[in-house]
């Protein structure tokens, strides 16, 4: 059977989803193409289940806390089974809701995958999709080393349909992923060892969050293996053992998690009938507007190896959708500046250059302000882990190209200060903004 649509959107996750509604909104005929349940890796595999588990292990830092605020708590347990089953019925909710958007705006949703067999047809399902636009949101996928044994090691998508909280926990990779899941295992009790082929963390941040994260993980009793490229994996009597590739041996562990990055999906999208191109590691490279080097074919999100976050495939696809369908010439995503937040324990909260890159492109011009104190929230209490924040300056005017923080609350801080950085807020206008008190973020405002 063959269809003819306005627009063919392939991938039905955060970019995919934005672009065919919004695409729908302005009055265009659209085919959204997924073979698996709505809402991509950010609902099933990413953001909505890690928030979950970030919240868990949040609430298990809290319990612990709450004695030394006078509660008689006594923790019996965690009942990771009874998390997961509540998580994924939120989920297969969410996926429900994705359903029923697309049908009341009127979007065809194809299950099956999605491949081209022409620049303007897409084959699904058993049906021929034409299209004058077509949209790629294939996203990514997580990857392992081509190492031996790598395949008896986890990936991220396999740490959400983990049935029991292995104990002793091994993850490759201190990445977002890497970071973000060893902190949840070791909040919930498991024994965490960070294997890093470097001597740091989130190496792309700026160093103080690097130094912050550090310091409080090994607080919390996590283990960091610096130093060290896994060369292979084998399953001994007590458990998985890593050969490193300097001939060390680490573990024996339950669970070995890979969270070395991920590729885009690209692969078995038959682009080359397309005519699109995709660079060496397969992603597809597109102009600012989001068009490929064919014309009438788009790339939004993960697949095209730009800022992989859902708030930017969300944005881009919208843009994009906003100039093709709703008369807006000109319209697009410009990604400088875009906050992010790395929902470890603490958590990151950053927006804008680091230190580090702003002295590479502004040299002497750079100044940084910043404040590392103990929170309020630690006073009553026996231990003080410290909060940091760095406010990066350029030029005379002081202008705000960086704002880094490392610290509780760090995740819901940053929204506001990307408002102002985008608008070009100097550090005078952060000095004349009147203080909220007592909160940790007024510390932002208030340095010299
Ligand atoms: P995806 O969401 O990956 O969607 C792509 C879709 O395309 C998928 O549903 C896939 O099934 C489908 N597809 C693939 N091939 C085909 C085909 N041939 N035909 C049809 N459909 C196809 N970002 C944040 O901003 N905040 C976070 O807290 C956060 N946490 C994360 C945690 C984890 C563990 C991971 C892995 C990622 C996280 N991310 C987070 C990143 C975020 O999930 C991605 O940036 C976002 O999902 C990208 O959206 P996308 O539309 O480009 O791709
Ligand atoms: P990242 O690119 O963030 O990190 C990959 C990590 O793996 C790095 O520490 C890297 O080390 C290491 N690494 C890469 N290859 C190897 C190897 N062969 N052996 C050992 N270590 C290796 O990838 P993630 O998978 O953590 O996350 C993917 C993306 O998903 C992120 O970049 C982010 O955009 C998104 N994401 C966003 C989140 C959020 O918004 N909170 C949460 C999770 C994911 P090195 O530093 O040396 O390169």
């Amino acid at each position: 059977m063959t269809q003819s649509f306005d627009l063919v959107v392939v991938g039905g996750g955060s970019g995919g989803l934005a672009a065919a509604q919004r695409a729908a909104e302005y009055g265009a005929r659209v085919a959204l193409v997924e073979p698996a349940p709505l809402g991509g890796t950010c609902v099933n595999m990413g953001c909505v289940p890690k928030k979950v588990m970030w919240t868990a292990a949040h609430l298990a830092q809290a319990l612990a806390d709450a004695r030394e605020y006078g509660f008689d708590v006594t923790v019996g347990g965690h009942d990771w089974a009874g998390l997961k089953a509540r998580r994924d019925a939120y989920i297969a909710r969410l996926n429900g809701i994705y359903a029923a958007n697309l049908a009341k705006k009127g979007i065809e949703h194809v299950v099956g995958y999605g491949r081209f067999t022409g620049p303007d047809c897409v084959v699904a399902g058993g049906r021929e999709l034409r299209a004058a636009h077509v949209i790629i949101a294939t996203g990514g996928r997580p990857v392992r080393p081509a190492v031996p044994g790598a395949g008896l090691g986890l990936v991220s998508d396999d740490f959400f349909r983990l049935a029991e909280r292995p104990q002793r926990v091994a993850l490759v990779g201190t990445g977002y992923v890497g970071v973000e899941l060893g902190g949840v295992f070791r909040a919930l009790g498991s024994e965490v060892t960070m294997v890093c082929r470097h001597a740091s963390l989130l190496r792309s941040f700026d160093e103080m969050l690097q130094r912050g994260l550090i310091e409080a993980m090994e607080a919390d009793g996590v283990r960091f293996a610096w130093h060290t490229t896994p060369a292979g994996l084998t399953r001994g009597a007590d458990g998985l053992v890593m050969q490193a590739t300097d001939g060390r041996q680490l573990g024996p562990f339950d669970a070995v998690l890979w969270a070395v990055g991920r590729e885009p999906a690209t692969a078995d999208l038959g682009l080359a009938s397309a005519g699109v191109a995709t660079d060496e590691a397969g992603f597809i490279p597109t102009d600012r507007y989001q068009v490929t080097n064919v014309p009438h074919i788009y790339a939004v999100g993960d697949v095209t190896g730009r800022a992989a976050l859902t708030p930017v495939a969300i944005a881009a696809g919208r843009r994009l959708c906003d100039r093709v369908f709703g008369g807006k010439a000109g319209r697009h995503l410009d990604y400088r500046d875009i906050p992010t937040v790395v929902f470890s324990h603490p958590t990151i909260g950053t927006c804008g250059l680091s230190e580090a890159d702003a002295r590479q492109q502004f040299g002497d011009a750079v100044e940084v302000y910043t404040s590392t104190f103990v929170p309020l929230y630690y006073g009553v209490m026996s231990h003080k882990p410290k909060m940091r924040m760095k406010l990066v300056v350029v030029g005379d005017d002081e202008r705000v190209v960086g704002c880094h923080v490392i610290g509780p609350g760090a995740d819901e801080m940053l929204q506001g200060f990307a408002v102002a950085i985008r608008m070009g807020a100097r550090k005078a206008d952060l000095d004349d903004t009147v203080a909220i008190h007592p909160t940790a973020a007024e510390e932002l405002v208030t340095m010299r």
